[in-house]
């Protein structure tokens, strides 16, 4: 059972900016300094040195490096939940020729907001664990692809990456080791679409950040057509306490198969939103209680459980629910990002929908017919039925709609904007006839 009276929400009062609890994988997030010196301090960079040996100890092999994060059953941290150190495994090391290593920092999924916060205040662990990856992959070149509408935390990488270079943790011969990475950051132009893998590939090779066609995977075809891993930000952050722990120690934290803890981002109408870091499988309504509860003690409606493309989940269903992949996925919807956001009993669930298609519509980069014309459709019909002008067929048409988009498109997006229209059909199907029968919301806060 967890102890609440481990955990101290600490930080700025405004919503996102730093407030972490129960810090464990993300040390000290807590009104740090993000400075090497103060990364140092904390133990930062222990786990570089235990694997290259520089801490009096033998050091660890490649293989044995990959079998700490394969033994601490790391899932990746940006939506899809796959295990790290399987896809670190996919990279063939004996290619002879330039492999690359990329930090996923496009973060621009509606009620995501955790990546930018580890760059903003401990910007060095992501750094040491992009290092111990290259070190584990044999890879020497490495991007941080930092979403184009977040500046401030791409100057502060940029001069953490400084810091790392001037104290021999990046560059040539890492610490008098045969082991050399150079780390660049590259800043996005803001496109949702360029967090995926393949369009932020194209992104960075100069082009227009359009998905690929998979296969190849970028383990063989990735940057400028070079074996190329990409993890998220998060992911690469829990890395250096795997090492420095052990990956076994990550597991006696979480629940099994759902190991360590977890950065959610809750949003919507909590009293505290923020950043918090739980162990997975703590129950959702402990998380609430951690945020403070429902917003001005109203009822809790519903919840958006792993960013904007997930399904929507009821709330007697999810205060059922445990924060981790399983637990979310037998409720219908993802884990995803960890973006929480919570709708209280106020929200308009056609409101909401018409919202959320609106962005997929908008960041539809076209390349696919049913993504391009789909959103486009998706969208004028809800917002038809939300101003009142809907016609009753509406709603089976917008099911029908996003079955044909679901499953039939290059990349995810596609799915993302179908999913959510399902769910909310699903879920508040009267809410929908009410606005088309009535021209008006069911909902008294929106009449
Ligand atoms: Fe582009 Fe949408 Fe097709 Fe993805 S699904 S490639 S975003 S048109």
């Amino acid at each position: 059972m967890l102890d609440l009276s481990q955990f101290q929400a600490t930080g700025a009062e405004t919503c996102f900016h730093g407030r972490h609890i129960n810090p464990q994988i993300y040390a000290d997030l807590n009104g740090a300094n993000w400075s090497l010196k103060d990364y140092e301090a904390r133990g930062g960079y222990a786990a570089l040195r235990k694997i290259l040996g520089k801490d009096g100890g033998e050091g660890l092999t490649q293989d044995q490096v990959i079998a700490e994060v394969k033994a601490s059953g790391l899932r990746g941290r940006g939506g899809a939940g796959f295990p790290t150190g399987l896809k670190w495994s996919f990279m063939p090391r004996a290619f002879p020729g330039q492999k690359y290593l990329v930090c996923n920092s496009d973060e621009g999924e509606p009620g995501t907001a955790k990546d930018r916060e580890i760059l903003r205040h401990n910007p060095h662990i992501v750094i040491e664990g992009m290092a111990i990856a290259a070190y584990a992959m044999g890879i020497s070149v490495g991007f941080n692809y930092i979403h184009g509408e977040i500046f401030e935390v791409y100057e502060r990488f940029e001069a953490a990456l400084e810091e790392a270079r001037a104290a021999g943790y990046l560059g040539d011969n890492i610490m008098g080791s045969n082991f050399s990475f150079q780390l660049h950051a590259h800043h996005g132009f803001g496109a949702y679409i360029c967090g995926e893998e393949t369009a932020l590939i194209e992104s960075i090779e100069g082009k227009k950040g359009q998905p690929r066609f998979k296969p190849p995977f970028p383990a063989s075809f990735g940057v400028y057509g070079k074996p190329t891993t990409i993890n998220n930000t998060d992911t690469f952050a829990a890395v250096p306490w795997i090492i420095r722990n052990g990956g076994e120690a990550v597991l006696a934290v979480g629940k099994p198969n759902n190991g360590g803890t977890k950065l959610f981002t809750v949003s919507g109408d909590v009293e505290r939103p923020g950043n918090y870091e739980i162990p997975l499988g703590t129950p959702f309504s402990t998380l609430l209680e951690l945020c403070g509860g429902v917003r001005g003690g109203k009822k809790l409606k519903a919840v958006i459980p792993g960013g904007s493309s997930s399904p929507v989940i009821p709330a007697h269903i999810m205060m059922e629910c445990t924060m981790d992949y399983d637990s979310i996925a037998k409720a219908g919807s993802m884990l995803g990002s960890g973006a929480v956001i919570v709708m209280d009993e106020t929200r308009c669930m056609v409101k909401s929908l018409q919202r959320l298609s609106y962005f997929y519509m908008h960041e539809s980069c076209g390349q696919c017919t049913p993504c391009r014309e789909g959103t486009g459709w998706l969208w004028r019909m809800v917002d038809r039925i939300e101003r009142g002008e809907g016609r009753p067929e509406d709603i089976d048409l917008l099911n029908s709609v996003a079955d044909n988009i679901q499953g039939r498109t290059i990349c995810a997006l596609g799915d993302a904007a179908a999913m959510p229209v399902r769910a909310f059909i699903k879920h508040y199907r009267d809410e929908f006839v009410h606005h088309i029968e009535h021209k008006t919301c069911m909902v008294p806060a929106y009449i």
